[in-house]
């Protein structure tokens, strides 16, 4: 680097960090080109009765992935991969046998009424045999935090009993990871991925309402009828044999019998780690039935016109539930909210940057995965093989459900404080007199509960936002109010349709928006970072 470069360079950076790029003429043209009609068309044909629902691996499947092909195609884009749009993704599907009797000590419970077990391998049969059972409190090795439940701690071929949450939310007052607002070290994914890494054999968490943000029969069901996983190389033996909850009745029966009392213990767990042998044992065996079938990731790309090799990834998930043959009147699950809305947003995203004249310096993608409601699936599949080196992915924004409740004068930040690529979104929301705000339930950890999630967990910085709880004037306040009724209950339901009376105002503006931030990250040298507060960091 020669001494002239040194001294102009700062101010190359600040002239791109603050988007002197984002004022040209071109780009202009394609911002205000995000535009109303083509948003409708795209939700509208998406989640007509006609796609299904657009369940993986189905005609559903079929015809979204040629919605996007034509379309893209008619953008001038090239394949994302290689010479494909698609980049296949083989999914398996495990269905339990209901009939299965967990026995800890000389207690047995019945799955759904007060346990639920599953497993992730690709085997037909698991079972733990009189597996000694542990009390791991929040089950959490968290080096940032100083905080390791399972320090010292051998658990190998044992099963262990694990709370929800993480220990801020039972401290909010106290300084104990983020308050009530949870981490990833909160969520059930994570407390499955840690025993694993600890070579358990099995792992149960306690279920309770408050910390987990739901009541019993959401895990009762979710965790009933065929669940799916990504085919792994080695069948997902690396995982504890078997993964389930217990309520908390069941629980609290299980520490009095072992001699212990469950708050007690609960109480002790949320001061510092804690392990406790409870001197008792479970048995199970659980058969399961198993089937692999592929679905397909879409990816388009805009080459950058200097720096190709570095990428900004768009992404948004493509599929929702499909159909059920066994329900009576409308049974089909048109996901117009989850998540027609945030695939035609990058849709129009993706139209705005190939419209654009000057193209941008870094490369720019358009990722829509398959079978985020299964569990991510997709955005994990790609996280683990990824097209383009990860790190060489400069960010990542993630659409999910957008904003059909009108515009907003402020805009939620699902994971607030995480990363430096909050500084790019003030500055698009300036431009829309918004502001930026934090979600409503942190609580309740949505930061890990899309696909975003996925490449945050590999250390790319990600974004996700959509339109806030601020209504732009009174006539959107008095809609929002109207249409919160007709949409109330409608999450992962057949009434998620789309409405020719939805407000599309928000769609749009956060659509600009999102084009905006991707635009002149693509257009910047800078690398955004993580805060140092996050979980995540680049590797
Ligand atoms: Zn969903």
């Amino acid at each position: 680097m020669n001494l002239q470069l040194k001294h102009t360079l700062p101010a190359v950076i600040l002239a791109t960090h603050f988007g002197v790029q984002a004022g040209s003429n071109s780009f202009d043209q394609a911002y205000s080109s995000i535009s109303e009609a083509d948003l409708r068309s795209h939700v509208k044909t998406l989640s007509s009765d006609e796609f299904e629902g657009r369940q993986p691996t189905t005609i559903g499947e079929e015809k979204t992935l040629a919605y996007l092909t034509e379309n893209f195609k008619k953008w001038g884009f090239k394949p994302g991969n290689g010479n494909s749009f698609l980049q296949p993704v083989e999914l398996l599907r495990i269905e339990a046998d209901p009939n299965v009797v967990l026995s800890i000590g000389d207690d047995s419970f019945t799955y759904k009424e007060n346990m639920v077990v599953g497993t992730s391998r690709e085997q037909e049969t698991v079972s733990l045999k009189e597996s000694e059972l542990v009390f791991v409190g929040y089950g959490v090795n968290a080096p940032e935090y100083n905080w390791n439940d399972y320090k010292g701690l051998d658990v190998k071929g044992k099963t262990v009993v694990i709370l929800v949450n993480d220990p801020g939310f039972a401290n909010p007052e106290g300084d104990k990871f983020q308050g009530k607002t949870m981490t990833y070290y909160g969520r059930w994914t994570y407390k499955y991925e840690e025993a694993s890494r600890q070579g358990a054999a099995g792992a149960l968490i306690v279920h309770e309402t408050e910390p987990a943000s739901y009541g019993w029969s959401v895990v009762a069901n979710s965790w009933s009828g065929p669940q799916y996983k990504l085919v792994q190389p080695d069948g997902n033996k690396g995982r504890v044999a078997v993964e389930g909850w217990l309520s908390l009745d069941a629980a609290k029966s299980v520490f009095k019998k072992a001699g212990y009392d469950f708050d007690k213990l609960k109480a002790k767990a949320n001061k510092g780690p804690i392990a406790q042998t409870l001197g008792t044992t479970a048995s199970v065996t659980v058969k399961s039935s198993l089937k692999r079938s592929t679905s397909n990731n879409f990816i388009a790309t805009l080459p950058g016109s200097s720096a190709k090799d570095e990428h900004v990834i768009y992404t948004a998930h493509w599929d929702h539930l499909g159909k059920d043959p066994a329900k009576e009147g409308d049974n089909i699950y048109n996901g117009a909210h989850d998540n027609a809305t945030g695939t035609a947003g990058i849709m129009e995203i993706a139209r705005a940057f190939a419209s654009l004249k000057q193209k941008p310096k870094r490369s720019v993608s358009f990722l829509f995965v398959t079978a985020e409601e299964q569990g991510l699936l997709g955005s994990q599949y790609y996280a683990e093989n990824p097209i383009y080196p990860l790190s060489k992915t400069v960010a990542n924004l993630n659409i999910d459900a957008m904003n059909i409740m009108g515009r907003t004068k402020d805009i939620s930040v699902v994971g607030f404080g995480k990363s430096e690529l909050e500084t790019y979104l003030e500055k698009a929301a300036k431009r829309q007199n918004r502001h930026l705000a934090q979600e409503g339930h942190p609580q309740a950890g949505y930061y890990y509960r899309s696909d975003h999630f996925s490449l945050a967990k590999v250390g790319v910085p990600a974004l996700y936002a959509k339109g806030g709880d601020i209504p732009v004037d009174d006539e959107t306040a008095q809609y929002r109010k109207k249409m919160s009724v007709i949409q109330r209950g409608c999450y992962h339901q057949v009434c998620d349709q789309y409405r020719e009376s939805w407000d599309f105002g928000g769609i749009v503006e956060d659509s600009q928006l999102y084009f905006e931030v991707g635009y002149d990250i693509a257009n910047s040298q800078d690398w955004p970072k993580w805060n140092k507060t996050s979980e995540f960091q680049r590797p």
